[in-house]
């Protein structure tokens, strides 16, 4: 008998011999030990158990059986296979993603097959029983809306909620998650960061008790191998919270995933391989579950509201805040004219300055608004706010320092620094932004009583240092909060009158042809933060753009406007949701060779998919870890088989490595890149 087994390393998967004693033991699905090369061994998973004797290469016996019952259920490798293929990545890397690490480790000593213990959850359940308090009461419009969820489920799996913030958007999950667990289904409830989870874990713990089970990486390996083993015994946890990670947990009777903030992109797996989109990959669960899916948010993706627009996914909008609170007050203030008139406080308007002084006098408290990419590198003319864009993709131009020019982050082509504004004859170019620290300096300097906290990358490296900034400002310790996008994720502050964004063109000026739909809904989730319980908030929103469109829809909060917009640019440039991304990175230690093994590699896929190939591109970051990059874009029309685009570049790929000198090249994808 012979097993395919995955095993930890990039590639998909190795055939062993089962010794014949082992043949009783062996079930696909269960962990084995074995050994790869000369010295290395792994505990590997068995994807398939089968007789057929692979031809011409010495196979080695597996040394050890390591779980008595299946440890990946049948469905779980049906979901990593989707994940592999569609993200072009190794099941091996998948393996990797999908387990806790001390799941993947080969044991040392022991023998004993792994039996599974009463962990701390059943023994908690058993020591205190099911502490739970009865839900809240749904008002009208929360009520309404739950119901119209049911509805479009008849027909459709998969639902947008698109609810204001602070509509009760939690509270409707919460009664739709009780409502699941009596009919005797899990319900995955998935968060894009950590960060949120404390809030969300408190009131969830108070409706479902020990049948939650928390679930990300700031919990040791050995807690979230527990949470795993737990989902595979006859008592699961009916509710798991977490990041994304968590899609790939055991689920036996799944019924319902829940995608909160689902625009967000750290939904998006960035590195290591799989790159995987976490939200996708939930509704790929969900359907191989024949589970719902409910996605939720108050600023929708714009690929997810096109699909609830054309009617694939379902769709319940909820406009009012609950308890009748109040959007909060937009004032727009025309930085680049009081630039000119030299009105300008440092980063301050005088009538941000005043709005701050007010509340501070008021004893109410302020969130100033700084994006991170305040320091970045792009370029723009200091009198009249003009942006250096690419000819061919709608998006600005990054600055090299190094080499004093400007590319195309999309397409490559590199264009000289103009050496005078072209709009108005400036010559004053500074990469621009003001970082939060300098902000602190000039907002200590103003109102030299108030305390300030700051929260940015710097100050809030882990989760305890951003919870006590968090915490602190919660309970009042501050009075102004100075922070990066940090700040706008679904925070709840009740005594904020006052939010302040300094200069909301640094994110509309990211080149990305998604600057615009992101800025949208970062401002508008920021602006969320002013007056959640008390009063209406007032939002000063300084830019130097103050007649640009998206402007105008943020002020009125009207996300159908920006769609709609959008979607006409997006059409035009070949874009999401109209046109599919998938970048082709290249890897080597030699700059030269990979030259030219990257444009062998360009030309290959053109022969495949014409001028939908751009490229290659020195991307940003051009060399990592002394490896030089190259990058390729492919835009294919949605219409276009996924298949058959993943074979084509499968294809590329082989032939690329099939070349004699490019042994050592690295090649590997980003689907649907962020
Ligand atoms: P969202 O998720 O849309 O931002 P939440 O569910 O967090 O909104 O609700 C905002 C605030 O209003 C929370 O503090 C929540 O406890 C409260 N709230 C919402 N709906 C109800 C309800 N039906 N009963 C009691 N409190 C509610
Ligand atoms: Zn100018
Ligand atoms: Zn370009």
């Amino acid at each position: 008998m012979f097993a395919d087994v995955i095993l930890p390393v990039p590639f998909e998967t190795f055939t062993y011999a089962v010794p014949r004693e082992m043949q009783e033991q062996v079930v696909e699905g269960s962990r084995v030990l074995v050994q790869l090369g000369k010295t290395k061994t792994y505990a590997g998973v068995v994807l398939r158990l089968h007789t057929q004797q692979p031809e011409g290469v010495q196979i080695k016996p597996i040394i050890q059986v390591l779980d008595a019952q299946p440890i990946v259920t049948q469905s779980q490798f049906r979901f990593w296979q989707w994940i592999a293929s569609y993200y072009l990545s190794p099941l091996g890397d998948v393996y990797k993603a999908a387990f806790p690490g001390i799941l993947k480790k080969a044991p040392t000593g022991s023998t004993k097959l792994n039996s599974r213990k009463k962990n701390q959850a059943e023994q908690a359940q058993t020591l205190t029983g099911d502490r739970r308090e009865p839900l809240s009461q749904l008002n009208e419009t929360q009520q309404k809306a739950y119901d119209a969820i049911w509805q479009t489920w008849q027909e459709k799996d998969i639902t947008l909620l698109h609810g204001v913030t602070s509509s009760g958007k939690t509270e409707i999950y919460i009664h739709l998650i009780e409502q699941h667990i009596r009919q005797g289904k899990q319900v995955l409830y998935l968060l894009p960061e950590i960060a949120l989870t404390t809030q969300i874990t408190e009131r969830l713990r108070r409706a479902f008790g020990n049948r939650l089970g928390v679930y990300h990486s700031k919990f040791t390996d050995k807690e979230r191998a527990e949470v795993y083993q737990q989902q595979l015994t006859d008592h699961p946890y009916d509710l798991i919270l977490g990041v994304r990670s968590s899609v790939f947990l055991p689920f036996q009777r799944l019924g319902l995933v829940i995608v909160d903030e689902e625009h967000e992109t750290s939904y998006k797996q960035q590195d290591p391989a799989p790159r995987y989109h976490a939200r996708s990959a939930a509704i790929m669960l969900a359907q191989q579950s024949r589970a719902k899916t409910l996605l939720g948010t108050a600023t929708p993706s714009i690929e997810t509201y096109h699909l609830a627009q054309q009617g694939r996914y379902g769709y319940v909008p909820l406009t009012q805040r609950f308890a009748n609170m109040q959007l909060p007050q937009i004032e727009v203030i025309d930085i680049k004219r009081l630039r000119f008139q030299k009105r300008m406080k440092g980063a301050f308007s005088p009538r941000l300055l005043e709005a701050i002084d007010q509340a501070l006098q008021q004893q109410e408290q302020v969130i100033l608004f700084q994006n991170r990419r305040g320091f970045s590198s792009f370029v723009q003319c200091k009198q009249c706010g003009w942006v250096p864009r690419c000819q061919h993709c709608d998006v600005s131009l990054t600055y090299h320092k190094k080499m004093n020019n400007l590319s195309c982050h999309y397409c490559g082509k590199v264009y000289p620094l103009p050496p005078h504004c072209p709009e108005c004859g400036n010559k004053d170019f500074g990469s621009i932004g003001t970082g939060t620290e300098k902000i602190e300096e000039q907002i200590q300097k103003h109102f030299p009583q108030a305390r300030v906290s700051r929260m940015d990358l710097d100050t809030a490296k882990t989760r305890a240092a951003y919870e006590k900034i968090i915490d602190g400002f919660a309970h009042f310790e501050s009075d102004i909060l100075i922070g990066t996008q940090m700040v706008s994720k679904g925070l709840d502050f009740d005594n904020v009158s006052v939010v302040g964004i300094l200069d909301a063109d640094t994110m509309l000026n990211i080149p990305d042809f998604r600057s615009y739909e992101r800025s949208f809904q970062t401002l508008a989730q920021v602006a969320g933060r002013a007056g959640r319980k008390n009063r209406v908030g007032k939002v000063i929103l300084q830019t130097r753009s103050a007649d640009a469109p998206i402007i105008h829809h943020v002020v009125s909060n009207d996300y159908p406007a920006m769609y709609q917009e959008q979607m006409q640019e997006r059409q035009l440039f070949h874009y999401p949701p109209f046109h599919r991304i998938i970048y082709v990175y290249l890897r080597h230690r030699d700059n030269q060779l990979l030259q030219h093994l990257a444009d062998q590699m360009a030309n290959t896929l053109r022969q495949s998919f014409g001028d939908r190939v751009l490229g290659p591109d020195r991307p940003p970051v051009s060399r990592v870890q002394s490896m030089h990059i190259r990058k390729i874009i492919i835009k294919i029309e949605n219409s276009a088989s996924p298949a058959a685009v993943r074979a084509a570049l499968i294809q590329a790929q082989k032939h690329i490595l099939s070349i004699p000198v490019a042994a050592n090249l690295n090649v590997y994808y980003d689907v649907d890149p962020q």
